[in-house]
């Protein structure tokens, strides 16, 4: 089969040939439909200190239909299409209880959707409705991010909401606070970059950060938000999130950053702020998001801005990495 490999920081992925893989005991072969690409595989390929070793694999946002089944399967059946979990736990410890796999201590690696075909745990498989696209299906992983955030913040419908960073992790949360009827919401950016991406799952007001930023964010929602989600994560932004929130309010932290951030805790303290970081999905969040899907998958690919086959996969993630684009979501559709 052909798949994506990582080779060193400041060289494109390369797709070569690899052996056809084969299931263990409890796991499937899936035949990757699409398999999207996210600032995770960013993170891990840019030569700033969290590299994979040469020659890995990436994917972790993938879909595709079951073609085999290893010893001990019972729930999966041959034909199925399936969401894959990138990172499935043990099963058995008091962190796999919680529902939240990466916490697993001895969780195994399941990330490899670049590429034709994948190994995929039954554990970490939902099954997808037939009504729902594998196109589609790639979209369930970074939807169940915002899934389980903004069950975390369980919002009233008439919320004021604001999201920093209006990226795919932002855009899914805005996804899942629409599927709730929220409506007052107002996505903070630093460049009007995806203001037309952001416009285009639902009409909400997308502000550019400045001087007027602050009060442009009250007088749209109405006041200071009750809720704020930090999906940008980038140094200073956490900080802000304090300064916009309302007292006894409430910030979501999603975003991923990797430098020392500073914040005031005292400006925390005097309004009284819950803050609460939300690190994946539950396996409830991976099916909520495929009945999600089944019923507005239209709201959800507005997302989606590139879908390309293999041989143009590796110049579209550098563009990505380069932040040229519309900045949505890329697709790789392997077969292609
Ligand atoms: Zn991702
Ligand atoms: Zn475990």
């Amino acid at each position: 089969m052909k798949a994506m490999l990582f080779k060193a920081a400041g060289q494109p992925l390369a797709v070569e040939d690899l052996p056809d893989p084969e299931p263990n005991e409890g796991e499937v072969i899936v035949r990757v439909s699409h398999c999207g690409v996210c600032g995770t595989d960013l993170h891990s390929t840019s030569g700033h200190g969290m590299d994979l070793p040469a020659n890995s694999q990436l994917g972790h946002e993938y879909a595709g239909e079951v073609v085999a089944l290893g010893k001990g399967v019972d729930r999966l059946k041959i034909g199925d299409n399936v969401a894959a979990m990138p990172v499935v736990g043990c099963g058995q410890c008091e962190a796999c209880a919680t529902g939240i796999d990466v916490l697993c201590t001895s969780w195994a690696p399941y990330g490899f959707g670049l590429a034709q075909y994948a190994r995929v745990s039954e554990r970490g498989a939902t099954i997808l409705p037939k009504t729902v696209s594998l196109a589609d299906g790639a979209l369930v992983e970074p939807l169940a991010v915002g899934a389980r955030a903004v069950r975390l913040a369980d919002p009233a419908r008439t919320a004021k909401v604001l999201i920093i960073g209006p990226g795919p992790i932002g855009l899914a949360v805005l996804f899942w606070l629409r599927q709730r009827g929220v409506e007052n919401i107002v996505l903070l950016a630093s460049s009007g970059r995806r203001r037309e991406l952001a416009t285009g799952l639902g009409g909400t007001s997308f502000v550019v950060e400045g001087d007027t930023a602050s009060d442009e964010i009250r007088s749209i929602v109405g006041g200071a938000p009750d809720i704020v989600f930090e999906a940008a994560g980038t140094p200073g932004v956490f900080g802000r999130a304090i300064e916009l929130v309302r007292p006894q309010g409430m910030i979501l932290g999603l975003g991923f950053c990797m430098q020392p951030d500073t914040i005031v805790p005292a400006m925390a303290l005097m309004k009284d702020v819950t803050i609460r970081w939300s690190i994946t999905y539950t396996r409830q969040d991976y099916e909520a998001c495929a009945d999600a899907l089944d019923r507005d998958g239209a709201a959800a690919r507005a997302m989606v801005t590139d879908i390309v086959g293999l041989s143009d996969a590796p110049a579209a993630f550098e563009a990505f990495r380069a932040g040229k684009g519309p900045g949505g979501k890329l697709l790789i559709a392997p077969w292609a």
